[in-house]
C-alpha cells in the first residue's frame, strides 16, 4: 500500500502522524511511504531521518495526497485537507466528529474510509488510541492548573501542595478514567488534597482500591459536583461518553459559586466540554476568565508536548497501520472487530451511531 503523512496544519500541532521508526516498520513490510518535507521538523524528525527509513520526500500536501491509499495523520483534515481526499481514500486519524458537522459532512462528501482513533476498541475494553494523549492530557492538566493557580497568571494565590502549616489545594478531578487517573496521579506527587467523581461504582472502586488512601472517591451526583466546585481550587474535567458529546457537568450556575481566582481545565473540550462555560482554546490563546474563573479549554493539550506524543501515539497507532497496509481496509477490519470500531465515515455515510445521533445525520 502507499501510505501518506501529510504536514500537520492545525494551529501551533507539531505531531506528525508516523515517526521515522514507525515508517522503517511500513517500509521493511513492503509498504511505500511518503511524507510531506517538513512533516516532522517541528520536533527534529528531519526529512533526511524519514528517508533512511525509507520514506520518499514531497514538497506539498497536495501531492502527498494524490500519491497515497492511505493518509495517517494526528488531528482530524481541516477543509483544505478535506477538500484532497478521494472515494477510495482510507484516512486514519482523530477526527471527534460528535462535536463537529461541518467536517462530518465534508468526510460524507469525499466518500472516503475514514477511521478514528478515538473510537477503536481494544480487547480488554477501553480506547486504546485515546489512551496515550489522554495519559498526556491527563498528566498535562495538573501542571498547567498549578500554572493559572499563580498570582500572576490570574489566579488565587495558591500552591497545590501547601507548604507544612497551610493546608494544600483541593483539586475535583471529574471523571476517572485514563485522563482522570493521571491527572490524580501528578495531583497526589504534588500534594494536593484529590478527590475523583465518577458515574461509574465499578470505577469508584479500582481507583480506592489503586490510590488508597492517597485520594478521595465520591460518586458523581449533582450535588456531590455542586459541593465540589464550591470548595475546589482546580477542578479537571475529565469525561467522556465514548463517540458522544460530553455532559455539561458544572452549569453557569454552579461556576457562580466558586472561589475567585480558582482554575478550570476541561480536559473534554475535544468532545464539546463539560462545563457549560468552556469553549475551546488554543495554545496560542489557552486561557479566558468568566466570573473570576479561569477556564484552560485547549483542545490539543498534547500538542504542548509535541515529541513525547508523536512517540506515545505512534506506540499505540502503528500495529493498526501496519494491518491497514497489510490487508487493506476492509479485510483488515473484518480480521479485527476492534479495529472496525473506528469505522466512522463510509460511502459517503456516517457508520458510528453516536455520532449519527448527535449530529442529527442519517445512519
Ligand atoms: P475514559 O473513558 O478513560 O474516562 C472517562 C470517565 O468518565 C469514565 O470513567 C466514565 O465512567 C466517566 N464518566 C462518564 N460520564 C460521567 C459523568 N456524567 N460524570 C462523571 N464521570 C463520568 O476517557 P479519557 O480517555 O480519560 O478521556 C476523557 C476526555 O478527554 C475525552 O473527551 C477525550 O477525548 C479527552 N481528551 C482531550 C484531550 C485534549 O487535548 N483536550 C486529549 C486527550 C483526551
Amino acid at each position: 500500500m502507499r501510505v501518506g503523512v501529510p504536514k500537520e496544519i492545525k494551529n501551533h500541532e507539531y505531531r506528525v502522524g508516523l515517526t521515522p521508526p514507525s515508517v522503517a516498520e511500513l517500509t521493511a513490510a513492503g509498504h511505500s511511504v511518503v511524507v510531506e518535507t517538513g512533516a516532522g521538523r517541528g520536533i527534529d524528525f528531519e526529512d533526511a531521518d524519514y528517508v533512511a527509513a525509507g520514506a520518499t520526500i514531497l514538497p506539498t500536501a497536495a501531492e502527498v495526497f494524490a500519491g497515497a491509499d492511505m493518509i495517517v495523520k494526528v488531528k482530524e483534515p481541516q477543509a483544505g485537507e478535506i477538500a484532497m481526499l478521494r472515494p477510495d481514500h482510507l484516512l486514519f486519524t482523530y477526527l471527534h466528529l460528535a462535536a463537529d458537522k461541518p467536517q462530518a459532512e465534508g468526510l460524507m462528501k469525499s466518500g472516503a474510509t475514514c477511521i478514528a482513533y478515538e473510537t477503536v476498541t481494544a480487547p480488554r475494553g477501553g480506547l486504546p488510541l485515546l489512551k496515550p494523549m489522554s495519559e498526556v492530557a491527563g498528566r498535562m492538566s495538573v501542571q498547567v492548573g498549578a500554572h493559572y493557580l499563580e498570582k500572576f497568571q490570574g489566579g488565587r494565590g495558591v500552591l497545590l501542595g501547601g507548604v507544612p502549616g497551610v493546608a494544600p489545594a483541593k483539586v475535583a478531578i471529574l471523571g476517572g478514567g485514563v485522563s482522570g487517573v493521571n491527572a490524580a496521579q501528578m495531583a497526589v506527587g504534588m500534594r494536593a488534597d484529590v478527590t475523583i467523581y465518577d458515574i461509574s461504582n465499578d470505577r469508584l472502586a479500582e481507583l480506592d482500591m489503586f490510590f488508597s488512601s492517597q485520594i478521595k472517591t465520591a460518586y458523581a451526583s449533582k450535588a456531590a459536583i455542586a459541593a465540589a466546585v464550591r470548595q475546589a481550587h482546580l477542578v479537571i474535567g475529565a469525561v467522556l461518553v465514548p463517540g458522544a458529546a460530553a455532559p455539561k457537568l458544572v452549569t453557569r450556575d454552579m461556576l457562580k459559586t466558586m472561589k475567585r481566582g480558582s482554575v478550570l481545565v476541561d480536559i473534554a473540550i475535544d468532545q464539546g466540554g463539560c462545563f457549560e462555560t468552556s469553549h475551546a482554546t488554543t495554545h496560542e490563546d489557552p486561557v479566558f476568565e468568566v466570573d473570576g474563573v479561569t477556564h484552560y479549554c485547549v483542545a490539543n493539550m498534547p500538542g504542548a508536548v509535541a515529541r513525547t506524543s508523536t512517540f506515545a501515539l505512534n506506540n499505540a497507532t502503528l500495529p493498526f497501520a501496519l494491518k491497514l497496509a497489510n490487508l487493506g481496509a476492509e479485510a483488515a477490519m473484518r480480521a479485527d472487530p476492534h479495529l472496525a470500531n473506528g469505522l466512522n465515515v463510509m460511502n459517503g455515510k456516517i457508520t458510528y451511531k453516536a455520532v449519527a445521533d448527535d449530529l442529527d445525520l442519517p445512519y
